[in-house]
């Protein structure tokens, strides 16, 4: 993997309890704006007279994360491309994988917007705070709706292979956008590196330069806003579903959305049921239980 930097602002009070954590770590440095370093593994620490502190190595993501406080302060701040994905937890509605690039300038603009996760984000500030984003950042937003989906899985695609497809498109898409490569890009892991490539073996292009990152969604602005975007279409599609059949299609894959699967069945049928939901999800055969069982019960 490449040499990761990873910059965080601190104050005096976070310095005094870093030089604290690191001092058996700590190495000489001449850097005249350092005021302290450490070396721990392959990760450099350093402290500036700026307040600024960089970790830099192999495991820089992992150790700067001891000090975001595990909320949302990123610890990517240089421009970088990101990607994340919504819906594959919903029984009803598609798939969506999207990629944001941002360049280290628009991060105060990012904060002002209020981008983080967008698990952490009602869905009315989703709705409000994507469109401004969609002006501002460069971006890839590709949509699965479940026609196609429903036959990937019966192709023998299992779920983590799709979102590595859809990846892996986002990311070549937005470079291809953006017409240079982004020096780093990174992915909130969902499956390990190795799998994420296997899935990708025959397909012709492959972006290779990725950090594959747990919770990215909290550590990398780009991250956060690709996942207010997939968020924000994924609502979008959501709601235009529930117009085109007149229902109301409830998120997640719970008791409702057995109840709600149960209704479209009984009167659209499982054509209608099909082209709307992941039709390899649990549901379905809670649906159709529910379904006999209502039989029985006429009976
Ligand atoms: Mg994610």
């Amino acid at each position: 993997m490449a040499i990761q930097t990873i910059t965080l602002i601190t104050n005096s009070e976070v310095e005094q309890r870093l030089i604290e954590f690191y001092r058996d770590f700590a190495i000489p440095t001449k850097n005249p704006y350092a005021v302290f370093a450490a070396k721990v593994a392959t990760c450099v620490i350093t402290l500036y007279t700026s307040h600024k502190v960089t970790f830099q190595g192999d495991n820089a993501v992992d150790e700067a994360s001891i000090w975001n406080g595990g909320d949302d302060q990123w610890v990517y701040t240089a421009s970088h491309m990101g990607s994340d994905e919504v819906g594959t937890g919903d029984y009803f509605g598609p798939v969506v994988v999207a990629a944001a690039y941002i360049t280290d300038a628009q991060i105060p603009e990012l904060i002002a917007l209020g981008v983080k996760d967008s698990k952490k984000l009602t869905d009315a500030l989703v709705m409000k705070m994507a469109p401004q984003l969609i002006k501002i950042l460069p971006h890839s937003i590709l949509v699965l709706d479940n026609p196609k989906f429903n036959d990937l899985t019966n192709r023998g695609f299992n779920m983590n292979r799709i979102k590595a497809y859809l990846h892996n498109q986002a990311l070549l898409n937005l470079q291809k956008k953006l017409g240079f490569t982004a020096k780093t890009i990174v992915v909130d892991q969902f499956t390990p590196k190795e799998s994420y490539f296997r899935y990708l073996n025959e397909m012709p292009l492959v972006e290779h330069n990725i950090q594959f990152v747990t919770k990215a969604e909290s550590l990398s602005p780009a991250v956060a806003a690709a996942s207010v975007l997939a968020r924000y279409t994924f609502l979008k599609r959501m709601h235009d579903l529930s117009t085109q059949i007149g229902i109301v299609l409830p998120k997640g894959a719970g008791a409702q959305v057995d109840d709600t699967g149960r209704l479209i069945f009984e009167t659209k049928g499982a054509e209608v049921l099909k082209s709307i939901s992941k039709f390899n999800f649990k549901n379905t055969h809670k649906i159709l239980q529910l379904v006999s069982n209502s039989d029985l019960e006429e009976i």
